[in-house]
């Protein structure tokens, strides 16, 4: 017995009446990038259903150059893959930062510099990761990715909030692309 084996019995459930998705585009032809925290789950927040879309998550749902790459690759696959079936737009990014997000403790000098001592990131790193107003950092690392050499002109980027009191998610800046 392991905490996982809860869960484990929930996933035997989910087997029992499962169909596999066929391996096509992604059904809401969007990209989730978004908080790791596990109040903000976008499979639960926006109703994704399995085939919906890739989601991408890391501490703040920063567009970090990690972040670039994934969505990169996935831009590069499904052009090999479903070229034909795509006109003009590939699909959207959708940027998604929350309020009370746990990294906004990065904005105060002690805290992170005692997290860099304890992780071994940079303190600078850690700080540029801080997501105290997410209306700010939502449009920030859409401007980002609109700016990456890397994404192509085909992919649109659009940021949002998530606002944990009210479970509502709200739009800052509207889907645009190069
Ligand atoms: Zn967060």
């Amino acid at each position: 017995m392991t905490r996982i084996t809860p869960l484990l019995e929930r996933n035997e459930q989910f087997a029992r009446d499962y169909t596999a998705p066929a391996l096509a585009l992604p059904a809401a032809q969007l990209i989730v990038v978004s908080c790791l925290d596990h109040r903000v789950d976008p499979a639960i927040v926006l109703g994704l259903r399995l085939g919906d879309a890739p989601v991408i998550r890391n501490a703040g749902g920063r567009v970090t150059p990690a972040v670039i790459e994934d969505i990169a690759f996935l831009a590069f696959l499904a052009g090999q893959l479903f070229g034909r079936q795509l006109a003009d737009a590939l699909f959207e990014v959708a940027v998604i930062h929350h309020t009370q997000c746990g990294t906004s403790f990065l904005a105060d000098p002690g805290f992170r510099d005692q997290a860099a001592v304890a992780t071994g990131v940079p303190a600078a790193t850690l700080e540029a990761s801080a997501v105290t107003d997410p209306h700010v950092t939502a449009k920030a690392d859409v401007e980002r990715l609109l700016a990456s050499p890397s994404i192509p002109s085909t992919v649109s980027v659009s940021g949002h909030v998530y606002d944990i009191a009210t479970g509502r998610v709200t739009t800052t800046v509207d889907a645009q692309s190069r």
